[in-house]
């Protein structure tokens, strides 16, 4: 029998894996923790309400039972209830993406200064990833490898993370080093179609149907164009 993760463990496993710079924000607690050096989280924003004023102070508790620090120094309340939840969803998303603007590369260049437009997906094997009743589950890991401009770093990058660097529109587009991929558009699609251009048009599953390569989990059921290089070509 496999034992439950504690709260304890998975605030654990989440420090662990947070990059410095990186966001954490509790489902439901109207929190947002953003790492620093060393063992320590800096809480930067509370919504303002009971509910979430008690949630920071059972969290600090929680995450220096674990041995880190917590930073409240300098929290923003934030008032929320006059927002819609879609106006919530776009602020916390200008939240994530000021904050991956802010992470760098260990000789000072932005991350969102490298060429991200070359992000190489690399498949890293299966995880366990444990399941709220205890048992677990085979995960596909995928990272994207990064080069930094000035000192030739390789870092790699979460899925997520990299698409609040490189912007929604890295993510429609996939080369898998034979084969160029770039996801269409509705409008796009509409037009392939009534254009009678479907020879130019597929839909993928899991591998690349002209070499069996494994493709990453964002084209996957994508309508996309293609390309491949030194080939029949189709644009
Ligand atoms: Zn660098």
């Amino acid at each position: 029998m496999s034992e439950e993760m504690t709260p304890e463990d998975s605030a654990r496993s989440i420090l662990e894996r947070l990059r410095e710079g990186g966001l954490w924000q509790p489902a439901g607690l109207g929190l947002s923790y953003v790492r620093e050096a060393g063992q320590t989280v800096k809480l930067i924003e509370q919504e303002n309400n009971p509910t979430s004023a008690q949630a920071r102070i059972r969290m600090r508790i929680l995450i220096e039972g674990l041995g880190w620090s917590v930073d409240e120094s300098d929290v923003k309340l934030v008032d929320v209830e006059h927002l819609s939840p879609q106006e919530r969803h776009i602020q916390e998303m200008m939240l994530r993406q000021e904050m991956a603007q802010s992470w760098k590369c260990k000789c000072g260049t932005p991350l969102s200064a490298f060429p991200l437009e070359k992000g190489k997906w690399t498949f890293d094997g299966q995880q366990d990833m444990a399941l709220p009743d205890g048992s677990t589950e085979k995960v596909e890991q995928w990272s994207v490898v990064i080069t930094c401009p000035v000192c030739d770093a390789k870092i790699p990058t979460e899925p997520y993370d990299y698409g609040l660097l490189a912007g929604d529109d890295a993510m429609l587009d996939y080369n898998t080093g034979k084969v160029e991929y770039k996801a269409l558009s509705r409008p796009e699609i509409i037009r392939q179609i009534d254009e009678k251009l479907t020879d130019e048009v597929l839909i993928l599953g899991t591998f690349c149907p002209f070499n069996g390569d494994l493709l990453p989990p964002h084209v996957r059921g994508s309508v996309v164009t293609f390309y491949v290089e030194n080939g029949g070509e189709e644009e």
